[in-house]
């Protein structure tokens, strides 16, 4: 087999990066060399977090460089909006110079990109340099499916041109495959119509860029998603990507871990601990945030409670009067967890989650219930998957103010830690998914096959 060289471009937010770094390890694992390119900002904090030195450089077969998103370093990237227009403007013509300086001071020339599928710019731009595309979406394939029957869901009347909803009953995309709310496609599920209007157009390039590519890698799996595979067989599961087992495992972060709660979790009974983490993007008013700290504090069980910086909408995160005294050692509060050895930890009972993808494929190779707390966008499609389909856990109501009180936290834990269905469940699914990255499993045969076809046209 020849040298492979393969670029990889994530979108620039922590839930796309990670599995990104993951899927790049296991390439770097069989030999392959790996470019990762972040934007700049996304790449300082990386650095920042310790995880890589300067140059972006950690190991002979893994480079990690950059590129201007097209934002002054100032703005504030969680405009969405204005980050995706910037992105699409800029970052297309910064990548084909990205390529070319590559390909002339690298001894092993570009062979494929693996562009992340919300970026789907860098797959046109494959195609015209003449390297090989393959596409990755790193949510659910339930999600992916709705974007791939945009035409269709249109033509049903389901949703107008520019994606929004106009008939909101259950639909079924194909007689096989579960019913959906059209409200939990994952373009509608913002509160602000101008970031449903982007994230609709990005689904439109995503589609036409996929018929571009062999390969439409998919962080699932066949056992979570069956149904969804065989009406698109040519998306291929190849999940889920998990931190493997290196030193260097923080894969990726953009802030660094606070490995003190694993000593913590050490002092705790098995099967005692509430884990709560909300991923990398989700914002909380002042009122919200309070009502979960009361609710934490009346459930009277230790808790493990990531607050990432700039997690409330106010300037300040603000603890209720006295909070900390009152729950002592009992509640372990850090600013960013190693969250896949927590989960994996025996101390922890349960999984309070926005459902974010990644989250939630870590909660369940761990056997985890969940109560769903979904913030935004496909994380209401899998907080369905939860409670609907594998029925692993429980959402949570919120009262006539829109609130989520401290009572209903409360009382939906002792739910799930009384009733042995969940567990039960989740160490079933548990069990069912470990076997698809397993050797002979369908996961991990797929990678191989991708492995083989960067190879291929190359030898
Ligand atoms: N994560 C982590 N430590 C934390 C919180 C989150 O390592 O304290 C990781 C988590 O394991 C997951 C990722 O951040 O891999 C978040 O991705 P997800 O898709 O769940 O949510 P997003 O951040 O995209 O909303």
């Amino acid at each position: 087999m020849g040298k492979s060289h393969v670029l990889v471009i994530p979108f620039p937010a922590q839930g796309h990066v990670i599995p990104m770094m993951e899927l790049s390890q296991r390439l770097i694992e069989q030999g392959v060399k790996v470019t990762f390119v972040n934007t700049e900002v996304i790449h300082n904090k990386i650095v920042t977090s310790n995880w890589i030195n300067k140059d972006g450089v950690d190991d002979d077969l893994r480079h990690m460089v950059s590129i201007p998103d097209g934002l002054d370093p100032c703005e504030d990237r969680n405009d969405i909006v204005k980050l995706a227009k910037s992105i699409s403007q800029n970052m297309p013509g910064k990548f084909e110079e990205l390529i070319e300086s590559v390909d002339k001071e690298d001894d092993t020339k570009i062979t494929c990109i693996i562009a992340d599928f919300n970026m789907a710019w860098a797959i046109r731009v494959a195609k015209k340099k003449g390297i090989k595309p393959a596409a990755f979406w790193s949510a659910s394939v339930i999600t992916l499916a709705s974007v791939l029957s945009v035409e269709k869901l249109i033509d049903d009347g389901i949703i107008n041109e520019k994606g929004m909803v106009l008939k909101d009953e259950m639909i079924r995309l194909s007689d096989s495959m579960l019913p959906m709310k059209p409200t939990n496609m994952f373009w509608v599920c913002f509160e602000d119509p101008a970031l449903s209007e982007v994230a609709f157009q990005i689904v439109l390039a995503a589609k036409q860029a996929s018929e571009l590519t062999e390969w439409v890698l998919c962080n699932s799996t066949t056992e979570l998603e069956a149904a969804t595979f065989s009406m698109y067989p040519q998306l291929s599961p190849i999940g889920p990507l998990l931190a493997s087992n290196r030193l260097a495992d923080q894969t990726g972060h953009f802030w660094k871990e606070d490995t003190t709660c694993l000593a913590w979790l050490d002092q705790q009974p098995a099967c005692s601990v509430i884990y709560i983490a909300f991923g990398s993007f989700t914002l909380f008013n002042q009122n919200q945030f309070e009502e979960l700290a009361f609710g934490l504090e009346l459930s009277n069980k230790p808790f493990l409670w990531v607050v990432r910086p700039g997690m409330t909408k106010e300037t300040a995160t603000i603890f209720p009067d006295g909070y900390m005294e009152r729950i002592g050692s009992r509640g372990k509060i850090v600013s960013w967890a190693p969250q896949q050895k927590v989960l994996a930890h025996p101390s922890v009972a349960c999984f309070v989650s926005h459902c974010g993808w990644n989250s939630t494929l870590e909660g369940v190779t761990n056997g985890l219930p969940f109560l769903c707390w979904p913030y935004f966008s496909d994380q209401f499609q899998d907080e369905t998957y939860i409670c609907d389909i594998w029925k692993t856990g429980l959402g949570l109501n919120k009262d006539e103010r829109g609130i989520i009180t401290r009572e209903e936290i409360k009382s939906k834990i002792e739910v799930l830690f009384n009733n042995g269905m969940f567990r039960a469940n989740a160490l079933d699914i548990k069990e069912k998914v470990a076997s698809s990255i397993a050797k002979g499993g369908c996961s991990h045969s797929n990678f191989n096959k991708f492995f083989e076809w960067i190879h291929e046209k190359d030898s």
